[in-house]
């Protein structure tokens, strides 16, 4: 595991859950009425990331739906960071024209992922083509498709480009997370074995030392999480504390350790909960990430604050007695 937490490979930021498209397999409920944090907290929160990034993902919602908010984000981050870092932005594309296209790039982008080339988005993929167009106008490259997980794809790395994905009944839908409206619409795959943990956007390696995915950590609005789906409590409120602090704290709890290998089915260990009572526990929710919800709430507290306040880091309590697990 890594010892400086001020030094992140990788930062997804879904900064707002506005959205002009409001899709059933959606994780997070985003949509024309999805939930905004203010620009003011927004910069509370870019004063917080880490010191150093290689990369931070801005996403939603829809981040051109917020499209103020996303140029200010851009400013006080290149002041910030001043070209260190990546700045890589996930969009659906739908309210991508030349002007606006200009104004990102102008303002820091350096890498387009277009995430709604499918049939459950609102234009089903047909604007690829002139998206396409439009990228080539401004010479911004589309042979590099995938780029999020190979480190050699974006680390340092400033020229121009774009890729594009979808969902499909295999990723994002089918090994969708039980989360937001795919979970409300009950369109998730019920697949016990399937552990997206270990996998990119799970826990895997968010606390780093490990080679094969970039050390990555996701902040829902201002929720720090070890994941993307994120976990029942947040780790940490990213308006008002360090995430290199929050990071640092968690590294010494074994859940967390466990959640870092990409292994929840081991993160109860320490508090009696075996992996076999856990694999069980998880056929029976049939999915990793409820297995998850239910083992945070039953086994670690949420301390302070009330609806909407500020949650501190989930302690875990000593048990008295044996639970179901
Ligand atoms: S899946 Fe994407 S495009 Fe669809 S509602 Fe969610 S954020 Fe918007
Ligand atoms: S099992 Fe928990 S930590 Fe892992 S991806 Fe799911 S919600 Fe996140």
């Amino acid at each position: 595991m890594k010892k400086d937490f001020n030094h992140c490979e990788s930062v997804y930021w879904v900064f707002t859950q506005l959205c002009n498209d409001e899709c059933d397999h959606c994780y997070n409920f985003s949509g024309p009425r999805g939930e905004r944090i203010s620009e003011a907290e927004c910069m509370q929160i870019i004063d917080n990331l880490p010191e150093r990034m290689d990369r931070l993902i801005l996403s939603g919602g829809e981040p051109l739906a917020d499209k103020k908010l996303l140029f200010a984000i851009l400013d006080r981050l290149q002041e910030r960071y001043g070209g260190k870092t990546q700045l890589m932005l996930q969009t659906n594309g739908d309210l991508l024209t030349g002007a606006i296209l200009d104004k990102l790039i102008e303002k820091g982008i350096t890498r387009f992922d277009i995430s709604s080339i499918d049939r459950y988005h609102k234009f089903e993929g047909q604007r690829l083509e002139k998206l396409a167009a439009l990228f080539a106008t401004r010479g911004v490259n589309g042979d590099d498709k995938d780029p999020l997980v190979d480190k050699g794809n974006y680390l340092h790395k400033t020229n121009l480009s774009w890729g594009y994905w979808g969902a499909t009944e295999d990723m994002w839908l089918g090994g969708n997370w039980a989360r937001g409206r795919a979970l409300e619409k009950d369109i998730w795959k019920r697949d016990p074995e399937h552990n997206f943990c270990t996998i990119l956007s799970g826990a895997r390696n968010f606390l780093g030392g490990y080679d094969d995915i970039p050390q990555e950590i996701s902040i829902q609005l201002w929720q720090i999480n070890p994941c993307c789906p994120g976990t029942k409590y947040p780790m940490g409120d990213a308006r008002i504390e360090k995430v290199a602090d929050v990071l640092e704290r968690v590294s010494k709890q074994e859940v967390f350790q466990r959640l870092n290998e990409g292994d929840p089915w081991r993160m109860g260990e320490a508090l009696g909960v075996t992996e076999q009572a856990a694999r069980a526990r998880t056929q029976e929710l049939g999915n990793v990430c409820l297995y998850c919800d239910a083992f945070f709430g039953e086994y670690l507290r949420e301390l302070g604050g009330g609806a909407g306040a500020f949650m501190e880091l989930p302690v875990i309590p000593r048990m008295k007695k044996k639970r179901r697990f």
